[in-house]
């Protein structure tokens, strides 16, 4: 597979077109950012981390029946993905109150949310990505009624999976965002799943082992999601078969 030129830079991973007009390389940088883009660093060693960790929970999912656009790890840093076209809205599931849940509806964080709700948000850091609903999606042409109802299915499937998974690991799944993509008309799982773009909570201590490290300048961000990885079984020492 030959890496060609970088088509998009993110905030935390680049895309390169390869030699299969099919594939994409993901590349991901150490590049860490909060706040729409306002608070950036780079953390040593997040982008081979979170690559890792992506592949672990992009298999787990797949065992589990949920189809996404993973290939394979490639090098530290990049792993082969199908292209998308992808849907600008993020998919937003919370088992427990965080973030900005909690200040919308003046909710006391940690409180557990049954059932679990589900939102969209539109993926705008211009526009500070404006929660959205089904209407504006349809009406503005983000997506059919179709593909909302395959993404709805397809977070809650992850839901189920991934909670488990974390339980059984001694960890809460407090929320999660996921981005879907279009291959050939189907709703194929995108972007990617890691600690930059979930809450993760130790069980018992309920110690804050995600993102929200470096958003509230907690410290030691790297070595907690080294740490939720290695209890989930990840091998940081090598790369997946
Ligand atoms: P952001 O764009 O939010 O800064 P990233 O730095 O993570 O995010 O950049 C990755 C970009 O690649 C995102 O815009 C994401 O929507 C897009 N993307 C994720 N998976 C695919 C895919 N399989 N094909 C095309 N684009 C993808
Ligand atoms: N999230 C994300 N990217 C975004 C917005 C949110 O990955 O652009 C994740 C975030 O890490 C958390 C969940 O989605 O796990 C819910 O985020 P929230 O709406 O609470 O926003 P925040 O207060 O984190 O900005």
């Amino acid at each position: 597979m030959e890496k060609r030129e970088e088509i998009y830079k993110g905030k935390a991973k680049s895309v390169y077109r390869t030699d299969d007009p099919d594939l994409f390389i993901m590349h991901y940088r150490n590049d860490t950012s909060a706040f729409d883009g306002t608070k950036v660093e780079q953390l040593a060693d997040k982008g081979r981390v979170n690559n890792l960790f992506n592949a672990f929970i992009m298999q787990k999912l797949a065992a589990a029946g949920i189809k996404s656009h993973f290939v394979k790890v490639v090098n530290d840093n990049d792993s082969l993905v199908r292209k998308l076209q992808m849907i600008p809205v993020e998919c937003v599931v919370r088992n427990l109150a965080a973030g900005s849940i909690c200040k919308r509806y003046g909710i006391a964080e940690g409180t557990e949310i049954n059932p679990p709700t589900f939102e969209f948000f539109l993926k705008s850091d211009a526009l500070h990505d404006p929660m959205i609903n089904d209407y504006h999606i349809v009406s503005f042409g983000w997506a059919t009624p179709a593909q909302i109802v395959a993404m709805k299915e397809l977070t809650f499937k992850v839901n189920a999976v991934l909670k488990q998974l974390f339980a059984d690991a001694g960890m809460l799944l407090v929320d999660y965002k996921l981005e879907f993509g279009l291959s050939q008309g189907e709703v194929l799982l995108g972007d990617e799943f890691s600690p930059d773009g979930c809450r993760i909570w130790d069980k018992v201590t309920r110690k804050k082992m995600d993102k929200d490290r470096f958003r509230q300048d907690l410290g030691s961000v790297i070595e907690a999601y080294k740490e939720v990885g290695e209890r989930l079984g990840v091998d940081f020492s090598r790369l997946p078969d």
